[in-house]
């Protein structure tokens, strides 16, 4: 199988060579897939674990290999973003005639327990045919397929009528500065970039093969909330009147029966008018218009049995955080209650607080923001760049589809998306699901020389057909 998929890559490669005239060099695509590996292996040792980051280490790496290549860097930030931190930036120009693309990663890694892990997790160990190391699928190994397929392009001379801006972050995984200073301090670096592919997505592949491929068009946005009630300190012995906690009790126990209205958005409705291929009837039909399906109470409760696509379809709210008494034979003064809540991008967050509090019902209850939204992202899907991930998708995995479900958790794309730019999550890895749950944030985090390559190519195609 693998083989034959090989030899017909080679083939197309060589057919699509042909076409983009003499001065586009032939890529030996398994002398750049070592390249690729050995690379990721550097990049895996140097340790950016966050905190404190160090990721000024990591943009040296990669800035040292641009520059090898005559790929224009700099690093940037250092002084905002503090010791031994920045931000990197490099360019490879194309004509101009179109707008740029942007590769973003985050250089940052979540800890490790090396005693939980059967590699040292900063050794960047290639063995069983894997590159194992913290950062491997989160997100070093997307970073190097970036960069790779960069370099690939550059090397082969494909003619580029868009720039392609390749960024690495400092910090996304804790407060996500590095971005945030990004966008602000050097907004100018990409008035001219039409697109950004950065993490935000995961395909899904079964038994080896890919069922879908996704691309995270949108995502839902943090609306952190404190409740507090204040009251009077007293002995528990007495009761009174005074105490904060009933009253607090009464308004999160309001809020948990409360739910939230339905509510598809466009990059919502195309995942589930995908996916409906892959069930039977009846709910196949169900899937095919969810809208029309959350009007059946047999499809809705079908539908939102499932965690992730519930949380597609609305605002939700988790009750999280409660605080009372320390003591049990005290009567506190205040009492607090924090809720985790996550908005559909297209909403409105102070009706949302509104309704809220409406459902409280109670003026003793105060609320403040612990966490405001972000900017909404909801990315067009009728682009140039999705269609040439579209086709990159059909030439390697014919019988697999593209499709655009919810980030229900937050990335940095917000951040870029304030400035117009068209954001998407894509993974260019076929990562069985198993893998993507133990290895990433937790141990034995690894991706396979197969993927690493498989990946620098997909990135190169896509960037190609996008021209
Ligand atoms: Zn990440």
């Amino acid at each position: 199988m693998h083989r034959i998929s090989r030899s017909i890559l080679v083939a197309a490669t060589l057919l699509c060579a042909s076409g983009l005239g003499a001065q586009t060099k032939a890529i030996d695509w398994n002398a750049l897939s070592r390249e690729s590996e050995s690379l990721l292996a550097e990049y895996l040792r140097i340790n950016t674990t966050n905190p404190p980051g160090n990721e000024l280490l990591a943009a040296r790496f990669l800035k040292g290999i641009l520059e090898r290549e005559g790929i224009e860097a700099q690093i940037l930030d250092t002084a905002e973003l503090g010791p031994n931190r920045a931000n990197l930036y490099a360019r490879l120009r194309g004509n101009g005639a179109k707008r740029g693309i942007a590769l973003v990663h985050h250089m940052d890694v979540v800890p490790a327990v090396p005693s939980s892990w059967s590699v040292d997790p900063f050794s960047g160990a290639i063995k069983d045919g894997y590159i194992w190391g913290r950062g491997a699928i989160d997100m070093k190994g997307a970073g190097i397929a970036q960069l790779m397929a960069l370099i690939a392009i550059k090397r082969s001379g494909v003619p580029l009528t868009r720039d392609i801006v390749y960024i690495g972050n400092s910090d996304e995984e804790l407060t996500s500065t590095g971005g945030r200073v990004f966008v602000t301090r050097h907004a100018d670096l990409l008035r001219d970039v039409e697109y950004l592919i950065t993490e935000g997505a995961d395909n899904l592949v079964e038994n080896g093969k890919v069922v879908y491929f996704a691309v995270g068009v949108a995502e839902k946005r943090t609306f952190w909330q404190r409740l507090t009630v204040n009251g009077v300190p007293s002995h528990g012995s007495r009761p009174t009147k005074q105490n904060p906690v009933p009253r607090l009790v009464a308004a999160l126990y309001r809020i948990s029966q409360y739910e939230t209205p339905l509510h598809v958005t466009p990059g919502v409705d195309k995942f589930f008018r995908d996916i409906a291929r892959l069930y039977p009837e009846p709910q196949r039909t169900w899937l095919s218009n969810v809208t029309a399906a959350l009007n059946d109470p047999k499809a809705k409760e079908w539908i939102l049995s499932d965690v992730w696509w519930n949380a597609f379809l609305r605002n939700t709210i988790s009750l999280t955080g409660l605080a009372g008494s320390n003591k049990t034979n005290v009567i506190p003064g205040v009492a607090t209650a924090d809720i985790d809540v996550r908005l559909l991008p297209d909403q409105d967050s102070s009706e949302v607080l509104r309704t809220l509090q409406a459902v409280v019902g109670d003026t003793a209850v105060h609320f403040s923001t612990l966490l405001s939204p972000k900017t909404p992202l909801e990315s067009p899907i009728d682009t140039d760049l999705f269609r040439a991930i579209e086709k990159a998708a059909r030439d390697r995995e014919p019988t697999a589809f593209v499709t655009t479900p919810m980030e229900t958790a937050a990335t940095d794309r917000p951040t870029y998306r304030k400035l117009g730019i068209t954001t998407y999550g894509f993974s260019p890895f076929k990562i069985p699901r198993p893998e993507i749950q133990r290895g990433m944030h937790g141990n034995d985090e690894r991706l396979s020389v197969d993927n690493l390559g498989y990946g620098v190519r997909f990135f190169y195609d896509i960037l190609r057909y996008a021209q």
